[in-house]
C-alpha cells in the first residue's frame, strides 16, 4: 500500500492569500479533494489521507505530525501563490533530501506543466526552500504554488473549474509516475462505483460504511471525547461508532437516529468552532452535556444550549483543573482537556 498524504494549505481563520474574490484556503481544498478522488478511483494499492477535508484551521506542526504519525510515503502540500507574478512552481527542501524527493519533483513538475500547457501557464521551475512542511516531514515531500491569486490573468484561470481539474490531474499523473502506482482495471473501477459500502455518492454515513469519511467522522467523535470501543478510529462504521453517534446526537438535542446526515455533520463541525460566552445552539448543548458528564455542574440552567455565565464558570473550572489558560473559551486545548476527562 502506498500512503499519500495531501495537505491543502491554510484553512479556517487562516484564509491564506486572497484576491479577485478568491481565497487560497478554498482553492487548495478543492484541488486536494480532486486529487484524492482521482487517486483512489483510478489507482490500486493506494491510500490517501488529507490533513483536512473541510474548512478547518491547522498548525503547520499538526499537519506534519499527522503525516509522520501515519507513516506516509509521500507528502504533497498545495498552495496558491501571491505577491504579484504569474505561473506555477514546485518546491522541495533546500537541505539534504531523499533521492526519491528529487525524482518525484521531476515527475510532478513535468506532468503539471503538461496539463497546464493548454492554458499558457508560465513554468516558474523546480525550486528549493526551507519550509516547515518540507523540513519536518520524515518522508519525501514537496509543495506546489499553483498560480497567483492576486494577478488578474492567473485569478481568472483559478476561477475556471477546468484549470483546477488540470492542476489536480497533473499532480495525480506526477504522483502515479513518481510512485509507480498501478492503474485499476476497468472492471475494478466499475465494482467500486457499485459497491454500496463505499459512500462517495451519498451524503449520509451509516452503519456498514467504510473509508476515509468514516475515519474522519470517528476522529471527530473521538476528539470530542466519545468512546469508540475496542477498534477506535478504524474507518469502519460499526456498532461502536453508531453508539457514539447516537450519544453525540442525544447530547446535542438533535434527532437521534445513528445516521450522519447534513444536520449531524453540521453540528459536528460547529462543535469545532470556538465556543464562548453568548454562543448558542446544539453544539453548545452538546458541550454542556459533556461538561455535566465529566462532573462539572450547571445547577441553575442545566444543558440549555446557551453559553451563559454558568457555563463559562464550568469551563473555567475545567481549565483550572487541566492547568491550561483560564479564559472561559472552548478552543482545541479545552476540547482536548474535556475529552480526556470523558474517556
Ligand atoms: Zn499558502
Amino acid at each position: 500500500m502506498t500512503k499519500i498524504f495531501i495537505d491543502p494549505g491554510h484553512g479556517g481563520h487562516d484564509s491564506g492569500a486572497r484576491g479577485h474574490g478568491l481565497e487560497e484556503k478554498n482553492l487548495t481544498l478543492s484541488i486536494s479533494l480532486k486529487i484524492r478522488d482521482m487517486l483512489t478511483k483510478e489507482y490500486q494499492g493506494v491510500s490517501v489521507k488529507l490533513s483536512r477535508t473541510r474548512d478547518q484551521a491547522l498548525s503547520l506542526r499538526q499537519r506534519t505530525d499527522m503525516a509522520n504519525n501515519w507513516g506516509a510515503d509521500y507528502y504533497l502540500s498545495l498552495h496558491i501563490n501571491a505577491g504579484g507574478g504569474s505561473g506555477w512552481e514546485n518546491y522541495i527542501y533546500i537541505g539534504g533530501v531523499f533521492r526519491k524527493t528529487k525524482q518525484l519533483q521531476d515527475a510532478l513538475h513535468a506532468n503539471v506543466t503538461e496539463e497546464l500547457s493548454p492554458y499558457s501557464v508560465r513554468d516558474r521551475g523546480k525550486k528549493q526552500a526551507n519550509f516547515h512542511v518540507l523540513r519536518e516531514t520524515r518522508m519525501p515531500a514537496s509543495l506546489s504554488e499553483n498560480l497567483f491569486i492576486d494577478t488578474e490573468e492567473d485569478a481568472e484561470l483559478l476561477a475556471n473549474d477546468q484549470v483546477i481539474e488540470a492542476i489536480a490531474q497533473g499532480h495525480v499523473n506526477g504522483l502515479a509516475e513518481g510512485l509507480a502506482l498501478k492503474m485499476k482495471s476497468e472492471k475494478q473501477m466499475q465494482t467500486l462505483e457499485e459497491d454500496p459500502k463505499s459512500p462517495p455518492h451519498s451524503n449520509v454515513l451509516r452503519k456498514g460504511n467504510r473509508g476515509d469519511r468514516v475515519r474522519e467522522l470517528q476522529q471527530q467523535l473521538y476528539d470530542l471525547g466519545y468512546d469508540l470501543g475496542r477498534y477506535g478510529v478504524d474507518g469502519i462504521f460499526g456498532n461502536d461508532t453508531e453508539k457514539a453517534v447516537r450519544r453525540f446526537q442525544t447530547d446535542c438535542g438533535i434527532k437521534v437516529d445513528g445516521l450522519v446526515g447534513p444536520q449531524t455533520l453540521s453540528v459536528l463541525n460547529d462543535s469545532y468552532e470556538l465556543i464562548k460566552k453568548g454562543s448558542r445552539g446544539p453544539a453548545v448543548r452538546g458541550l454542556q452535556n459533556r461538561l455535566l458528564r465529566a462532573g462539572y455542574e450547571l445547577p441553575r440552567y442545566g444543558a440549555d444550549g446557551i453559553a451563559g455565565s454558568e457555563t463559562i464558570t464550568a469551563i473555567k473550572q475545567l481549565q483550572r483543573d487541566a492547568q491550561i489558560a483560564v479564559d472561559g473559551i472552548v478552543g482545541p486545548q479545552t476540547r482536548k482537556a474535556l475529552a480526556k476527562r470523558l474517556r
